[in-house]
């Protein structure tokens, strides 16, 4: 072991995870995510022996049809390319017709998640998407997409993942009884990238503690969570790092963060941080080993589309997941990186030394807490999942 790594797991600091697992400590997070390229190749091979001694030898994805149920939001996030007003070219709000087209599509190519990306609360701001929702027939944006999530459940083969952004304890709970899971990412902990220029200048949703807040309901709810850090956009190396640390210290507390997502920054035409620069690739690598050394039982995902071409590295960090994968819809969120197609996926994964395996939305360890929610979800979960929690008619 090296002398920053010994340092970090040294009598003297010694911390235990809640199930009794050594973890490196929060200084040593530190000192690893700063060391320099000579130290990278013991902290991956540090990284790869803790995914080694606690997960199988499976790296799984999911395979999704992406619905952009709305992009309209009330948010401007500076490196946001989905969002849009009303009346921008693009801004649109899917109808019912249109949801069900995309997930007949999916279903044909063996997709088992339909992925409800949306803008958050557009109708508090946008008089236009009051209107779109009364001709629609609902509420509000929440309303209708929990309509469509049972839609989806009752009328085909495919499980909805919404990730509709802040949501109540109301809401949390009625959303749970039609979505075996559901998300959030935490982004940062980071109260300064909220400042006039910063990041989250002018997205009151993406405040920290409201977002943290939504993640311990779920806690209390039960709900399989999926969350995560957003790199590179601002965020300091001890902010990034208390992140990690606060999204593992809620899932402790209530066991049920499926899987925490380590998603680049990537620099977008035409959003105020178009000329940000990008995070190099041997940062992400290393707070992925930094994150495995941190929570080395949970899931931790890193999206291959973002680090193309060189994402099958993605696994030298320790992570053992590659999130939701479309054979058919682009990644809206991310719209001029593509998917990696699935046999070139399988086969770089296979290469590295993993089976790859095709999951559900919901982690197969989750199953059985998404069932618990709702008669409708434990039939259709009944259906969906193999024996042992992955996607039971996986392609
Ligand atoms: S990242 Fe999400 S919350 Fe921020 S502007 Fe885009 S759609 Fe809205």
């Amino acid at each position: 072991m090296n002398p920053t790594l010994q340092d970090g797991f040294s009598a003297g600091t010694r911390n235990l995870d809640a199930g009794g697992m050594e973890v490196i400590s929060r200084d040593a997070a530190l000192r690893l995510l700063d060391a320099g390229g000579r130290e990278l190749p013991s902290l991956l091979s540090a990284a790869q022996r803790v995914r080694a001694r606690l997960h199988p030898a499976i790296v799984t994805y999911s395979r999704k049809v992406f619905v952009p149920l709305t992009n309209l939001c009330r948010d401007y996030c500076g490196y946001c390319t989905f969002r849009r007003d009303p009346g921008q070219p693009g801004a649109h709000t899917m109808t019912p017709d249109e949801v069900m087209e995309v997930v007949r599509a999916g279903e044909r190519m063996g997709c088992t998640e339909a992925l409800f990306s949306l803008g958050d609360k557009p109708e508090l701001l946008f008089p236009e998407m009051r209107d779109t929702l009364r001709h629609l027939g609902y509420k509000s944006t929440l309303h209708y997409l929990e309509a469509m999530c049972e839609m989806v459940l009752r009328e085909s083969s495919l499980l909805p993942h919404p990730n509709p952004g802040l949501m109540s304890v109301e809401w949390l709970s009625r959303l749970s009884r039609v979505a075996p899971s559901m998300g959030l990412m935490l982004e940062t902990t980071s109260t300064r990238l909220l400042a006039r220029g910063a990041a989250h200048d002018n997205a009151p949703d993406k405040v920290p503690a409201k977002r943290l807040r939504v993640i311990e309901d779920a806690g209390r709810q039960k709900i399989p969570f999926t969350t995560g850090i957003l790199i590179g956009i601002g965020e300091t190396l001890e902010e990034r790092v208390d992140s990690l640390i606060a999204i593992r210290g809620l899932h402790e507390k209530y066991g049920h963060v499926q899987e925490v997502i380590v998603q680049n920054f990537r620099a977008k035409h035409g959003t105020p941080m178009a000329s940000w620069p990008e995070l190099d690739h041997q940062d992400l690598l290393r707070t992925l080993a930094v994150a495995r050394l941190l929570m080395p039982r949970m899931n931790i995902q890193a999206p291959p589309n973002l680090s193309d071409p060189h994402y099958d590295e993605l696994l030298d960090g320790g992570i053992n997941d590659w999130g939701g994968v479309s054979p058919l819809t682009p990644d809206y969120i991310n719209p001029e990186m593509p998917w990696p197609h699935l046999e070139e996926l399988r086969r770089r994964t296979e290469t590295k030394g993993f089976e790859l395996r095709q999951r559900l939305p919901v982690y197969p360890e989750f199953v059985e807490q998404a069932a618990a929610h709702s008669e409708l979800l434990a039939e259709r979960l009944g259906g969906s999942a193999d024996p042992q929690g992955y996607a039971g008619r996986a392609a």
